[in-house]
């Protein structure tokens, strides 16, 4: 490994006693210093308002780490925590970041940091602002060696505030310092979306509206709002999943080929292909989209009450639990493609998954007057399961003229899936290193907050939902099925299509 692969850093976490912190950025930080990827000459300071001695915070640090990680090695997990300080601090107050600086100092000349300074911020968004500037003022960004912030989601709420809180941060941090976390950007297999169609001739000479006839992608959870009712009651689907995570999955499918795999070049394709996503009218939204909120059904075995009961949310909520989309590309490559895309709470399945359906073969030779011929289907499994599948059409064995369709799949668990890195710990190593390409650039957000809006907008205008309108444990309202009817396509049963069953 070169010094690049082994990064030095002093991490200042902000929201230091948080659930992300424990349950994600801990494990993360560990698995490096495990693999070797972080070495001794990396420090953090958390930050949080509550009081903790030391003992008490690395205690919780192992705690953290023990319960997400199997076989840690209790003696390195004892020298890890020696690398963590805390700082109980009230980020709103100017005065304590004086004392912050001055332990950053301190940190820096202990662990031989060379002033690269890491600002995670896991904390509510109203502070991502101030905090940035306070850390400009108060003269924690004047170092010698890197300085970055990683902002945490959602950044913004609509555009508006995006742009408010992206020049508020521009005002301490370059664009190239500031590395937007979409923690979808750091999943094995949506980083493979760009694999798959890149390195594979199969594919990319296929991947346009001659041969594609639409794409779908499926998240959807089993769970419902749990204890985030407060937050989700003011997101709803929408703004925490469209905007973000389903707009970024959508662009790794639809960008033209990067002439680089750097950085600018893969975002300045995926800018592109947002450029060309079709902007709805009012009237198109509500043509091309379609929103749910559950009602009382059963999921699994757990019987799941109304959305509008759940706790901390408003008992007539219109907030959407669900969305179902036609998006439309105006460029040469997907004209005539539409790409549906659907995402809620509550449904049948854990899953995000994307099936690519390829167009029907010209003419069929094995007309079977009771089975059409199944479409060839890329499937990529993204999570819980992780790989890919393709659907081909072979001889049904011993019947002359009959196909029948067959998978062919590629599971990453089988193979390396113990080795697989967690999303975070891949972005925060590569934040480490100064490689954001999985991270968002400000125009991709701007872009992504614009076509969200015209939906919030045309929604907003037409209030009288029909709410609730699927039940818990389906795969969202019947208007998403029409959705696709209307273009003579239907989605794809993704429950079924489980890699563990494919052969
Ligand atoms: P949390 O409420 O569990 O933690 C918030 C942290 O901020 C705590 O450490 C708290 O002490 C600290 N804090 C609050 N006010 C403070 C103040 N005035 N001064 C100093 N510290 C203060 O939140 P979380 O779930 O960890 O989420 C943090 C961020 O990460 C949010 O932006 C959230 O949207 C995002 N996020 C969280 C998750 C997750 O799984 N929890 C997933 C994706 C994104």
């Amino acid at each position: 490994m070169n010094n690049n692969q082994r990064p030095t850093a002093l991490i200042m976490l902000f929201g230091a006693t948080g659930d992300l912190a424990n349950r994600k950025l801990y494990p993360s930080l560990y698995r490096l210093y495990k693999k070797g990827k972080i070495t001794e000459r990396f420090a953090v300071i958390g930050v949080a308002r509550r009081p903790l001695t030391q003992e008490q915070f690395k205690s919780n640090i192992k705690d953290s780490v023990l319960s997400a990680i199997k076989d840690v090695d209790e003696a390195q997990l004892d020298t890890f925590v020696t690398h963590f300080t805390y700082h109980s601090h009230d980020v709103s107050n100017k005065s304590s970041y004086a004392e912050l600086k001055a332990l950053a100092e301190e940190m820096d000349a202990e662990y031989g940091l060379e002033g690269n300074r890491l600002f995670y911020l896991a904390m509510a968004p109203e502070f991502f602002g101030p905090i940035t500037q306070h850390l400009k003022a108060e003269g924690l960004t004047d170092t010698n060696g890197y300085k970055r912030v990683i902002i945490e989601k959602p950044f913004g709420t609509d555009y508006e505030t995006a742009e408010k809180l992206n020049n508020m941060i521009r005002a301490s941090f370059e664009e190239e310092e500031i590395y937007r976390i979409d923690h979808y950007l750091g999943k094995e297999m949506v980083q493979n979306i760009e694999v798959i169609r890149f390195s594979n001739m199969m594919f990319e000479p296929l991947w346009n509206n001659r041969y594609i006839s639409n794409i779908q992608i499926t998240s959807s959870e089993t769970l419902g709002v749990e204890e985030r009712g407060r937050y989700y009651d003011k997101s709803g689907a929408l703004k925490d999943m469209v905007q973000n995570h389903m707009l970024q999955m959508v662009a790794l499918l639809a960008m033209e080929p990067p002439i680089k795999l750097t950085t600018d070049e893969v975002r300045s394709e995926k800018v592109r292909a947002l450029r060309s996503l079709r902007n709805y009218s009012e009237e198109e939204v509500l043509k091309n989209f379609v929103r749910g909120q559950y009602g009382e059904g059963t999921v699994g075995d757990t019987v799941v009450a109304d959305y509008r009961k759940e706790p901390m949310v408003d008992p007539n909520s219109n907030t959407e639990t669900f969305v179902a989309g036609r998006l439309k590309f105006d460029n040469f490559r997907w004209a005539g493609v539409p790409f549906y895309i659907r995402t809620g709470k509550s449904m049948a399945a854990k899953s995000t998954k994307i099936v690519v359906q390829f167009k029907d073969i010209p003419m069929n030779l094995y007309y079977n007057p009771t089975e059409e011929l199944s479409p060839n289907l890329l499937v990529i499994h993204i999570q819980p399961d992780e790989g890919v599948t393709l659907h081909l059409n072979v001889r049904k064995s011993g019947q002359k003229g009959l196909t029948t369709p067959i998978r062919l799949s590629y599971s990453n668990k089988s193979v390396d899936r113990m080795n697989t890195p967690e999303a975070y710990e891949k972005l925060m190593y590569d934040c480490m290193r100064g490689d954001a390409t999985n991270f968002t650039h400000w125009d991709e957000v701007a872009l992504s907050w614009k076509f969200v809006d015209s939906i919030s907008k045309a929604w907003k205008e037409k209030s009288d939902t029909d709410f609730p309108n699927y039940k818990a444990g389906t795969m969202g309202p019947k208007k998403a099925d029409d959705l696709l009817a209307e273009d003579g396509n239907e989605w794809w049963p993704i429950e079924d299509f489980d890699i563990e069953t494919c052969s």
